[in-house]
């Protein structure tokens, strides 16, 4: 790894996003321990502009060319010295400099995951939100974290919980930590009441309403389905090292207890916290430090009573089809999480009804052949064959 000296140099992927704004605030109590070397973002050119001007990063990066274009002609504007970079590799390029000792890899979806890996054959410090890259990746990204040495620490609130309470040591000695269980915890989203006639006709403004989280709508849409529950326990199975089987879904909707380990001397470690992505942000960035993340002290007498419920699959079948994909292994949680991000997009534009997303997953993993998943190519073309299928199974459904 890098030099530890402050300031450290950090790479935001993302940073226009809920994810990146969570991070710049963390940030922002504590110039003197970091400083931001690249932001990037897809193509929302005028609130990065208005980042650069606050951050001073030496690079801004565009994913979309003509947005590029338009984030330049901002900060001539504006006077600000920030260079912009445009396209995928200069995504990469920010993300393995030299210069960076820490990446937040926070882009939605599968577009992070070249940027992500890149980060992490460089082996910088690399803080996960961008749980698809795994999800698709699994094997791969773990054997390039070994092989670079890479610090890989989880920022998915559930898996910064767990992380806290596991030894230091389980990866090198997995056997030794006793674990018997991971207790994923989930809020149940927003329709946990909701019956299966309500689910025909939710509408996008009401599946992106999360009762205890503010997201981006992609992951918002995932957390009323559950299927960010599925994706979560493929990535508890490739951070922590647990089969399927030993990862259970808990629901607990006062979303306090941010996960669980069960061991087998009945011992249960949990971490808890105010729902607030900064706690897990801020433990990632210092770790194994301490710093003010800007949130609130818990206060247990406010809270007054935690509860937990089994999930309802029935209702839910995305969470039961990530555990098939994850039991299937190879490429079939790429395609899983190529059919969801297909299957949300089209929900998102009022081309497919919320109980058709699950629907829409399912036949894809029916056509999809199995392959495996060994280099970053087949994952690609896995990625890109599982879209081709989901766009069809949406056409074929149709508006709700
Ligand atoms: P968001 O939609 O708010 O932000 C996404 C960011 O990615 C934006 O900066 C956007 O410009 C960028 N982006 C989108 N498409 C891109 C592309 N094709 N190329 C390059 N950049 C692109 O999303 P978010 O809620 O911040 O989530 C980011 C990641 O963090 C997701 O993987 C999500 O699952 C994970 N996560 C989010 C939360 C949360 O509280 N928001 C919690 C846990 C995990
Ligand atoms: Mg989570």
């Amino acid at each position: 790894m890098k030099s530890v000296a402050f300031p450290r140099q950090i790479t935001i992927l993302g940073a226009t996003g809920s994810i990146g704004a969570s991070t710049l605030d963390v940030i922002s109590h504590h110039p003197e321990r970091y400083s931001i070397f690249a932001l990037t973002a897809d193509r929302a050119a005028g609130r990065l502009a208005e980042l650069c001007v606050r951050f001073s990063p030496r690079y801004a990066v565009m994913a979309d060319r003509e947005a590029a274009k338009e984030l330049r002609g901002l900060l001539q504007a504006g006077g600000c010295a920030t260079t912009v970079l445009e396209g995928r590799q200069a995504l990469c390029e920010v993300a393995c400099a030299p210069e960076v000792d820490v990446v937040m890899a926070a882009i939605v979806g599968a577009a992070g995951l070249e940027p992500t890996l890149a980060a992490v054959r460089a082996g910088k410090r690399v803080l996960l939100a961008n749980k698809e890259a795994l999800v698709m990746s699994g094997q791969l990204f773990m054997d390039a974290v070994e092989a670079s040495g890479c610090c890989l620490l989880p920022i998915d609130s559930e898996h910064n919980a767990i992380f806290q309470s596991l030894p230091g040591d389980f990866r090198r000695h997995p056997e030794a930590a006793g674990i018997r269980r991971i207790l994923l915890t989930a809020s149940g989203g927003p329709f946990r009441h909701a019956s299966a006639e309500k689910l025909e006709t939710v509408t996008p403004e009401e599946a992106c309403a999360h009762p205890l989280w503010s997201m981006g709508r992609k992951i918002s849409v995932d957390s009323a389905t559950m299927m960010n529950k599925g994706l979560e326990v493929i990535e508890a199975h490739w951070l922590f090292g647990v089969a399927s089987e030993r990862i259970e879904v808990v629901i607990h909707p006062q979303g306090i207890i941010h996960s669980m380990v069960d061991y087998i001397d009945g011992s249960v470690l949990a971490q808890l916290g105010n729902p607030d992505m900064r706690i897990p942000i801020a433990n990632a960035l210092a770790w194994p430090e301490r710093i003010v993340s800007g949130a609130n002290a818990l206060d247990l007498f406010e809270i007054a009573a935690l509860s937990f419920e089994r999930p309802d699959v029935k209702r839910f079948p995305c969470l039961s089809l990530a555990y098939q994909a994850l039991e299937a292994g190879g490429v079939m949680p790429a395609a899983l999480n190529a059919a969801n991000e297909e299957a949300v997009a089209a929900f998102l534009d009022g081309r497919l009804g919320f109980r058709r997303i699950a629907d829409v997953i399912e036949a894809t993993l029916e056509r999809n052949e199995w392959a495996d998943a060994e280099t970053l190519e087949a994952v690609l073309e896995a990625d890109a064959r599982a879209r081709g299928f989901a766009r069809e199974e949406i056409r074929k459904r149709g508006a709700a």
